[in-house]
């Protein structure tokens, strides 16, 4: 197999290795890549030569996983990830490895490896591409399939059924019969592994072209009930009026017609998440139409729960609960300017495009095709006329601050924070009144009612 062009600093750094007589082998998701034809993202090394021994090779070594046999080598603007042959022994808890026994041999440690696809190694600086699993051919059938009996694999280590269907939407691939077999069986071990790891996985599975290929084969296997059983509550939740699809259905085409952004997805996460709430609000009008009220607040506060289980960073937590709880805009052309003006403020000028982007993909959820024009450019153009004017739309644009008011006798407290707040209500409703005479005589009236 010498027809893949091997990096010129990778060829360098296999060639400090051969020198110092230590084999050194290309492996993972860089060789599965190669083989679909893609440029591979990042590139991960298997070698004989033991951790303190890499460290002693280059000058820049950063011990990241010593305790798993891996160093992270700094080298002309690149880090790679080496590691020594390794077996794993003793997954007591379907986390992580007990402890890490060092293999003889590459085909030792290809055999730890989660997929045929992922356990075939690249000798560098050149060589015969080693594939005892016969990871080529899954590739060429394009094949998950577990490196041995699937369901013992999967019990060593409960988050591979996750990374399966990750695979799945990520590259487009099939899970084998056997290996998605073996999942129901496993759920007990995936159960037990730490919500960090499977939340890197799920924002694996968001930033993918299609999520809904993981999500609808994590709900085949039990995985959605397992971890995300507020989502997996929305099937067969049927909707009226325009929409064609349950609430599970059509928060997945939401979620895969959501724009990719970059990691964590704010808007596809809000979009997979934005109606959890309607199991919950689902109630029959007279009319004996299905509604969802408040529907938006139930869904927020259940996105809030879900997302702080997964350990998601608090910034996320609260981008998405806003996005969701502000979905159910509903634009009318006799809005007034204030009207306009009070609609930025709700949802913060910072927020509007992602809320505009989840409004769209919500709609491609309902229909499941795109709408012919951007329904949104009403509302839009009037919210850009607002920003183009400059009003004020925070406390720090008034005319007036808190130390005039305490030059109007105000002390500082609740009573003052309730005045500002009334002059920006005002001003809102009518920019002319932003004039400090003018806010100075309202906050004088005011303060006779706030003594
Ligand atoms: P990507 O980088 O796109 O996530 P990858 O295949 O490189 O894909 P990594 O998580 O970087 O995945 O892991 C590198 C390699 O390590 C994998 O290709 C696989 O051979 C092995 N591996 C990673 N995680 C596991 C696991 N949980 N169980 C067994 N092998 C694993
Ligand atoms: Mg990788």
């Amino acid at each position: 197999m010498g027809k893949f062009a091997i990096h010129p600093v990778l060829q360098e750094i296999a060639g400090i290795f051969i020198r110092h007589g230590k084999q050194v082998f290309l492996v993972g998701g860089a060789v599965r890549d190669m083989l679909r034809g893609r440029q591979a993202q990042d590139w991960d090394l298997a070698t004989d030569a033991l951790p303190d021994e890499v460290i002693a090779l280059f000058p820049r070594v950063i011990p990241t996983g010593i305790k798993h046999g891996t160093v992270t080598v700094h080298f002309k603007g690149r880090s790679l990830e080496v590691t020594t042959y390794r077996t794993e022994s003793g997954y007591h808890d379907g986390r992580r490895p007990d402890q890490v026994t060092y293999a003889a041999c590459i085909e030792e440690d290809l055999s730890r490896r989660d997929f045929t696809m992922n356990a075939i190694a690249l000798p560098l600086p050149r060589g015969p591409l080693v594939d005892p699993f016969n990871g080529m051919a899954d590739i060429q059938g394009k094949i998950i399939r577990a490196v041995g009996n699937p369901q013992e694999r999967f019990a060593e280590d409960g988050l591979r059924p996750l990374r399966a269907v990750r695979f799945a939407a990520q590259i487009g691939f099939d899970v084998e019969e056997a290996t998605l077999k073996a999942i129901p069986q496993v759920l007990g071990t995936t159960e037990k592994v730490s919500p960090e790891r499977i939340r890197d996985e799920l924002d694996k599975i968001l930033a993918s072209p299609q999520p809904s290929r993981a999500f609808l084969l994590m709900e085949k296997t039990g995985l959605l009930e397992l971890l995300l059983p507020e989502l997996a509550r929305c099937r067969n939740i049927e909707q009226k009026g325009f929409h064609r699809f349950d609430v599970l259905d059509h928060s997945l085409l939401a979620c895969d017609a959501a724009a990719r952004d970059h990691a964590p997805e704010l808007v596809r996460i809000a979009a997979l998440l934005h109606d959890m709430g309607k199991p919950l609000t689902r109630a029959l009008d007279p009319a004996g139409v299905w509604t969802f009220y408040q529907h938006e607040q139930v869904s927020a506060t259940l996105s809030r729960d879900l997302l702080t289980r997964l350990r998601y960073p608090n910034a996320v937590i609260e981008g998405v609960g806003h996005l969701i709880r502000e979905h159910m805009f509903h634009y009318e052309p006799h809005w007034s300017e204030g009207a306009v003006r009070r609609f930025i403020i709700r949802v913060g000028e910072e927020h509007l495009d992602h809320l505009y982007q989840l409004r769209r993909a919500d709609a491609y959820g309902t229909t499941g095709q795109a709408l012919p024009q951007d329904f949104l450019l009403p509302l839009i153009t009037r919210v850009d006329e607002v920003l183009a004017k400059n009003q004020a739309l925070s406390l720090k644009d008034l005319s007036v601050s808190g130390k005039d008011l305490i030059a109007l006798g105000l002390k500082p407290g609740p009573p003052m924070g309730i005045i500002l707040s009334a002059l920006l209500e005002a001003v809102v409703e009518d920019p002319a009144l932003n004039t400090k005479e003018t806010l100075l005589t309202i906050a004088g009236n005011l303060k006779e009612r706030y003594p």
